[in-house]
């Protein structure tokens, strides 16, 4: 490693909050699926920070609309209107309403969290106010080995001891049932449900592919009960899956979607809550907001990453190389790999348990040139921007079989 590494990674960990396990990589410069590190070396991102960056690093076209919006104007508050608001709704309403019949009104936020958030209170309020449920008394139901964000309430009705150790007392009013579990559901939801909350692929969880069939089940269920159902796209959304949405793969429309990472296109952190008119409606002057949601940069940054997306073809393009990567992964029979599990460009390779763990694998694929987080100890997790070209998908693999033999 280089003094200059050194000396960054140095002042991290003699300043910094220790709340990560970061590969030793310092990079400093990104394009496309590519980034390069202090000392030259570049690395073929397969992480795309959590699919936060699905259009590619620096993408020209975002980086100019956030260039010359930032010159511009760049906050106004909603105390005052701005005049990239509207088009912003407008464009992302636009993109999501084949996928999602009830695509109506759109609530901006920033983070993830905060769009999850947001869908809980607006539940909530809506349960009380429309649904009849009793005062204090709504439900909501969510799966276990979720990740929707680190928020108290949030992590509150996390399963992961790592994430809500320690983090209580917690608000009250969440169910937790099994993913993939249909009968659970059903009988999890009952008249004071004001939603259910899940996750169409699990993300965090390792890429956990629901049986087929489970969210058109639940959609049913929730219909039956009159209650909503939330779908947190923050991940799997804009994309990833080789759809606009995941939920597309199983023909169901959500009554709220929740949209963060690539809606920034990684250059600037939105969020929305988009999703049926009577619900958002519940929301009144002063009953919700935020400072920066909604402000005329990030309205902005997201209207150019949602264009980037559609006039590039990407999302057909995450569909075609997710194939071919899963396709060379299943041929080439990797040496320590018991499970494959992808849908388009998400993708999920379960180690054997006697592997010796996902995180030497990544610090070896890293020194070959290839950045992969482990997720959980077993599951190394192949997410690269959307960009990916097919000698770029096949150098994954490639290089995928070279540093697996040599482990093995
Ligand atoms: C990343 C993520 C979140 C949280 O987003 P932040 O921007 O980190 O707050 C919520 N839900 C899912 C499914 C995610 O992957």
């Amino acid at each position: 490693m280089s003094d200059r590494a050194a000396a960054a990674i140095a002042l991290e960990k003699r300043f910094g909050a220790n709340n990560y396990k970061p590969l030793d990589i310092v990079i400093e410069r990104g394009e496309g699926v590519w980034v390069w590190d202090v000392e030259g070396r570049r690395y073929l991102d397969c992480l795309a920070a959590y699919s936060a960056v699905n259009q590619g690093h620096c993408h020209p076209r975002i980086v100019a609309a956030l260039s010359e919006q930032a010159a511009r104007l760049s906050l106004t508050s909603r105390a005052f209107r701005n005049d990239q608001l509207g088009a912003f709704y407008e464009e992302l309403i636009a993109v999501l309403r084949p996928a999602m019949p009830k695509a109506e009104r759109v609530l901006p936020m920033n983070s993830g969290a905060e769009a999850v958030e947001s869908a809980l209170k607006l539940a909530r309020k809506w349960g009380y106010e429309r649904h009849g449920i009793p005062a204090g008394q709504a439900e909501i139901v969510v799966c276990a080995e979720n990740f929707h964000g680190r928020t108290i309430a949030i992590v509150g009705f996390s399963t992961d001891p790592g994430s809500n150790g320690n983090f209580g007392p917690f608000p009250a009013g969440f169910r937790t049932v099994p993913y993939g579990d249909a009968s659970a559901m059903a009988a999890a939801i009952g008249p004071n449900t004001a939603a259910v909350l899940v996750e169409p692929i699990q993300g965090e969880a390792g890429v956990i592919i629901p049986p087929p069939g489970w969210l058109a089940e639940i959609r049913r269920l929730c219909d039956a009960a009159g209650c909503l159902l939330i779908l947190d796209e923050i991940q799997t959304g804009l994309g990833r899956t080789g759809r606009w949405l995941a939920a597309e793969h199983e023909g169901v429309g959500a009554d709220l979607t929740l949209l963060g990472k690539a809606l920034g296109g990684g250059l600037y952190p939105v969020s929305a809550v988009v999703g049926r008119a009577d619900v958002i409606e519940v929301l009144t002057p002063g009953t919700h907001g935020s400072t920066f949601g909604g402000n005329p940069l990030a309205c902005a940054v997201a209207r150019a990453s949602l264009a980037v997306l559609r006039d590039e073809q990407m999302i057909g393009r995450a569909d075609a190389q997710g194939r071919r990567v899963m396709a060379a992964l299943e041929a080439a029979a990797l040496p320590g790999v018991v499970a494959i599990r992808g849908r388009g460009l998400m993708i999920a390779l379960d180690l054997d348990a006697r592997a010796g763990g996902a995180r030497r694998y990544c610090e070896a694929l890293a020194a070959a040139g290839l950045l992969c987080k482990e997720t959980h100890d077993h599951t190394i997790r192949l997410a690269p921007p959307l960009v990916l070209s097919d000698e770029e998908a096949d150098a994954i693999v490639a290089t995928l079989a070279r540093v697996f033999a040599e482990l093995a």
